[in-house]
């Protein structure tokens, strides 16, 4: 019997979404299915209206120092509930140009949770499909811990709904979501405690990445406690109060907690048991080099196979995959010198090997090459920025991993990453004259 569809995605996060759009190329049959508001995380909870914050926090920063630049009267009052329904509108207006560019494509959209009833037949809302290869995109979700209180705590989900800005804000977790929403955060003049199990934040970042991000926080007023968790949580008549187990041993009291804790794959109610779909001991969905899962038809792109939890990389899978079912050929990635950042303040931005990752593999026989110093704009104020710049190279010069931590992270090491992939050498950055004047011009400029 043919069946209804040629491809058959389960998501519209950047994974499904990009899967579909490109097997439109192909000329295929194709339908994808969602339960919640079109887009996935990064566009209704992630990426797009935490940039959105980032800027408004901004002005926060800018303000403080504005001043020194013979500016007077700036500030004024900020509305965070004005905000907040700025960037819905943001969000809803994406939310329809997905809906709109599927309709043009002719990928049909259906409206509710697929479940596997077979390894080619999928429910959505009581309705039966039938899909030639399906793929699955269906994300990640925050956890949260088993323990007591922990109803009164939120996720970054919740985040983006708060009514009104807390005073005292907990924050668990010194990964990228917890340090971001930290520096936000304080930025409005709310009172940030953040706390690591670790010593240092970020972890899996290069080590000046996490030192340099973690003091500039600091500086900024955030209170940091190392290798410190959270135990327990209890309302109180004033508010919450978080009691702490580690390093500190004492609690705290605030009004809102967030939990920043990592996420998780949403492979539980998808009865991939039905279709012969392997998941890993966390709830990956298990995949090869070609995304393919443990059965043939079936591949996995995105948050939900647990590789690299970020937007372009989840996107460059859905394409890839659509290229293998469809075209000549099957596609894979290279996850060599996948950029990424921290859209705190101060910003961090990286790619290929951290220091730890590169003596690990080479020994002592890499190179570092590190500057820090104070970037022009920060000189006309009384703060303490810092730039902080690395780079890391094999015994030939070859460059293998770049760090900054400072003004516009993301953007040079993103324009960076483009040459390091390619092999180019410390010379090569030497070699190359720059533009003056930027922060960005230093890293042709690091003494050897
Ligand atoms: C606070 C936060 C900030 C982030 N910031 C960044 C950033 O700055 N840069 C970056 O690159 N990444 C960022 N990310 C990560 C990024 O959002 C994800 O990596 C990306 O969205 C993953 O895409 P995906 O397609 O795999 O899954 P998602 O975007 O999670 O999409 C999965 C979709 O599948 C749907 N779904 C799930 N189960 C079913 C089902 N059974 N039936 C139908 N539909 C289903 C879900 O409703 C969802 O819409 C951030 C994430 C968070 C939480």
């Amino acid at each position: 019997m043919p069946f209804d569809y040629d491809l058959f995605v389960i998501g519209t996060g950047p994974g499904g979404s990009a899967t579909a759009k490109q097997a439109v190329f192909y000329g295929k049959r194709i339908a994808i299915a969602e339960q919640e508001t079109i887009g996935g995380t990064c566009i209704n909870r992630g990426c797009i209206p935490k940039k959105f914050i980032v800027y408004a926090a901004d002005f926060a920063l800018q303000n403080q120092v504005a001043s020194n630049y013979g500016w007077d009267n700036v500030g004024g009052t900020f509305d965070w509930s004005r905000l907040i329904k700025a960037v819905q509108k943001q969000v809803e207006q994406r939310n329809n140009s997905y809906k709109q560019q599927f309709q043009k494509a002719g990928i049909e959209l259906l409206r509710g949770r697929a479940t596997f009833i077979d390894p080619h037949t999928v429910v959505v809302d009581e309705r039966k499909v039938t899909a030639e290869s399906i793929v699955i995109a269906v994300g990640g979700h925050p956890n949260k811990p088993n323990l007591p209180g922990i109803e009164y705590a939120i996720t970054s989900r919740e985040m983006f709904q708060l009514q009104q800005l807390p005073k005292r804000l907990a924050i668990v977790g010194g990964g990228y979501i917890g340090v971001e929403f930290s520096s936000m955060m304080n930025a409005f003049g709310v009172e940030v405690t953040m706390m690591d199990n670790d010593e240092l934040i970020l972890s899996g970042f290069d080590d000046d990445i996490r030192s340099s991000v973690q003091t500039g926080l600091i500086e900024r007023g955030i209170k940091f406690l190392a290798e410190t968790t959270a135990k327990e949580i209890k309302k109180t008549s004033q508010g919450l109060q978080l009691v702490l187990s580690g390093e500190v041993n004492s609690a705290i009291n605030v009004d809102t907690i967030l939990f920043a804790t990592g996420r998780s794959p949403n492979t539980k109610d998808l009865c991939l048991e039905n279709a012969g779909v392997e998941i890993s001991e966390t709830g990956a969905v298990v995949v090869d080099k070609y995304s393919r899962t443990t059965q043939a038809n079936i591949f996995a792109v995105g948050d939900c196979t647990s590789r690299i939890p970020l937007t372009p990389v989840a996107r460059s899978e859905g394409k890839a995959v659509a290229n293998t079912i469809f075209g000549e050929a099957p596609t894979k990635l290279d996850y060599n010198y996948v950029t990424s950042a921290v859209f705190s303040r101060p910003e961090a931005a990286t790619v290929g090997m951290s220091e730890t990752k590169a003596r690990e593999k080479f020994g002592d026989a890499i190179q570092i090459h590190r500057t820090e110093f104070e970037p022009l704009f920060e000189s006309m104020t009384a703060r303490n920025d810092q730039v902080m710049m690395k780079i890391v190279t094999d015994s030939k010069s070859r460059i293998l991993g770049a760090h900054m931590v400072g003004e516009n992270a993301a953007d040079i090491i993103q324009s960076l990453a483009v040459a390091i992939k390619k092999g180019i050498t410390k010379q090569d950055l030497d070699a190359t004259i720059g533009i003056h004047p930027t922060t960005g011009e230093e890293f042709l400029l690091i003494e050897d």
